[in-house]
């Protein structure tokens, strides 16, 4: 029931989305540098970085200098908070159910994420030589940030019993390696990937759904296929 009704939201998002592109041509690229980040009341001044946020229609998503995603995913508008800000809410580097709050001018722009940390940015232009975000997830097999994987609270734990052979004589068996749902793919071993169609030449694609997911792809817009998930190698569980 809840894998039915995800397929009709996702179905849902992705026709506003289209209805969005063939309607309203325009988008439009901001940079964003960080200024300041507060945790736990406290503000730490002097960050670094920045991210490009292009708008389209009533979606942001995190991108490069020329406006192509940088694969984070798609933040939606959500009127349900004070129209003091405009509130995005969706995927980001700070994973899903992340908040955009921008002023309303979309000078200011605050990152409230699932960790109760908020970090502000300030629109400006771009430095030179800058030519996409600072912060873009990494395959957390080859990190060397220390970037820590983001764990949805919800996720199930399972514990395994782990089998370490240490020398040839030697097996010890240990029940201390707990692993959880792989949040990057929720646990399915797969992952869905949209890349940019390349031009059809004026030839118009019928927009399908896939049959893996449920999603409605427009294929003039994207090419749209699954494959392993390179966090947990298609296991779809990772170490707590
Ligand atoms: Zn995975
Ligand atoms: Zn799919």
């Amino acid at each position: 029931m809840i894998f039915y009704m995800n397929k009709h939201f996702l179905s849902f998002i992705f026709i506003f989305y289209f209805t969005n592109i063939a309607t309203v041509h325009s988008q439009s690229v901001n940079y964003y540098k960080l200024t300041k980040k507060i945790e736990n009341g406290y503000e730490q001044l002097n960050q670094q970085g920045g991210q490009f946020i292009t708008f389209i229609g009533n979606l942001c998503y995190e991108s490069d200098l020329k406006g192509i995603g940088v694969g984070h995913g798609v933040l939606k508008i959500n009127s349900n908070y004070s129209t003091t800000y405009k509130t995005y809410i969706g995927d980001s580097y700070w994973g899903s159910n992340t908040i955009f709050r921008f002023s309303n001018d979309l000078t200011t722009l605050n990152v409230c994420t699932n960790r109760d940390v908020i970090y502000v940015y300030k629109r400006t232009t771009a430095p030179q030589n800058v030519l996409t975000c600072s912060l873009i997830r990494k395959d957390t097999q080859n990190n060397t940030n220390n970037q820590i994987p983001i764990i949805q609270q919800e996720a199930t734990t399972i514990t395994t019993n782990n089998t370490t052979n240490v020398n040839s004589s030697t097996t010890i068996n240990s029940n201390t390696s707990k692993k959880i749902k792989c949040h990057w793919c929720k646990g399915t071993g797969r992952i869905a990937v949209d890349d940019n169609a390349p031009s059809n030449l004026g030839q118009r694609r019928l927009s399908y759904q896939c049959n893996e997911c449920g999603k409605w792809i427009n294929p003039n817009v994207f090419i749209h296929y699954h494959k392993q998930c390179t966090h947990c190698h298609g296991t779809g569980l990772q170490n707590l």
